[in-house]
């Protein structure tokens, strides 16, 4: 950035940490950092430079802490369209194993999680979520189907004690919907395995893959958020009325649903927002078929960060305070209990009673004051989890 190498008086680290938040500032389109910085600018020394650093610094930093509104820069689809993946590779032989884990720490005291399997069934995606991780996992943009899927899920050796396994960690799992195959190779692989729950994960609105042989183990969760997320930050995916549709149609077949309401991003009106999709989801929704809703929001690696600065396409996603916790970057701990409590008290007691809901990836001290509940460890979670997964299906779905 050539106005920052300009600038006299300031250290390397402050030159650095200024880029990152120009970088910011580019993809919030609103004021640049050249806005910010004093016109008449003149340090006699570091002291002074010090100075409106901090000044500028302390500018960004109330801008990170106010919600940010999307009316005033509506995102440019043709700016993200060169990101769009349309290149499928039917065929793809997968090198290694299919097989992983979420990528939480084992055990960790900043988190809880849940212990999820993984099946890298297909690999990138074609939806251009602003916040997505996956799509930097891959070194290029083709969409990859592993080639004979039901062949390598009849030879996987499950780990004892493996019971949920989910196959959005990779891609959109309904993307392809059974287009190759993939949704029948799990059905083979859910009977084979009764102990096990596959939870396909979504923000398509295809329902053309149901089917009355898919095994009640299979559980359909879409991934929801308030509409001007959807519709500014998770381009080319279903709209929230299509994807409340699809998990409605689902439910009405006769099969367990869940929902990821997940990354909640903290924007101007962002309450009337998530009201107004849990009143859209409930409003269509039997929390009968409903297996569980899990709860979330935006958390960067250092590498995320990186790769949406560089990618200089609108987003609001990183006006946030960025908070370091565990080597990752998200709100606040009073911010986010403040989004997780108040989207949990928009559901109706019917849905709290016989949901399962949980906080993804979260600080265990956000359990009790968001959800009224809390756990020990991730081992009591996971048990309490497979608990009410397993005992659902069976009570509704005969599984
Ligand atoms: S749908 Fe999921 S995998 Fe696809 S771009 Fe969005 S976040 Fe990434």
């Amino acid at each position: 950035m050539d106005f920052i190498d300009s600038l006299q008086g300031l250290t390397f680290q402050q030159k650095r940490i200024l880029t990152e938040q120009a970088q910011d500032l580019i993809l919030w389109g609103g004021a640049r950092i050249e806005d910010l910085w004093p016109s008449d600018y003149a340090p006699r020394n570091k002291v002074e430079a010090a100075k409106v650093f901090n000044s500028v610094m302390a500018q960004i930093d109330a801008m990170r802490r106010t919600p940010a509104d999307f009316s005033e820069n509506p995102a440019s689809l043709s700016e993200i369209r060169t990101a769009r993946r349309t290149v499928i590779e039917p065929d793809f032989k997968a090198p290694q194993t299919i097989m992983g884990r979420c990528p939480c720490p084992d055990e960790s005291d900043f988190l809880r999680c849940c212990n999820l399997k993984t099946l890298d069934a297909v690999q990138q995606c074609a939806f251009a979520c602003s916040y997505c991780s996956i799509k930097n996992f891959y070194s290029d943009t083709t969409i990859k189907v592993v080639s004979d899927l039901e062949g390598k899920l009849a030879e996987l050796e499950v780990p004892a004690g493996v019971w949920h396994i989910g196959t959005g960690q990779s891609s959109d799992s309904l993307l392809l919907g059974n287009d190759y195959g993939t949704i029948t190779a799990l059905s083979s692989f859910a009977r084979r395995h009764p102990e096990i729950i596959i939870e396909l994960k979504t923000k398509s609105a295809r329902t053309d893959w149901l089917n009355p042989d898919i095994p009640m183990n299979i559980v359909s969760t879409w991934s929801l958020n308030a509409e001007p997320v959807v519709n500014n930050e998770e381009h080319f995916t279903a709209s929230l009325g299509a994807r409340i549709k699809a998990a409605s149609v689902c439910a009405e077949a006769g099969r367990p649903v869940g929902f990821h309401i997940h990354p909640m991003v903290r924007y101007r009106g962002w309450e009337e927002g998530y009201r107004d999709l849990v009143k859209k989801l409930c409003d269509s929704i039997d929390s009968a078929s409903v297996v569980m809703v899990g709860i979330g929001t935006l958390t960067f690696t250092k590498s995320n960060l990186k790769a949406l600065r560089s990618s200089r396409a609108h987003t609001i996603v990183t006006q946030m305070p960025l908070e370091s916790i565990a080597g990752k970057f998200s709100y606040p701990f009073e911010m986010k209990k403040e989004m997780f409590g108040t989207l949990y008290s928009y559901f109706p007691q019917d849905w709290k009673e016989s949901v399962f809901f949980y906080l993804c990836m979260e600080d265990p001290a956000l359990w009790e004051p968001c959800l009224g509940r809390s756990y020990a460890s991730n081992a009591e979670f996971e048990a309490d989890m497979k608990a009410h997964y397993f005992k659902k299906l069976s009570d509704k779905f005969h599984c």
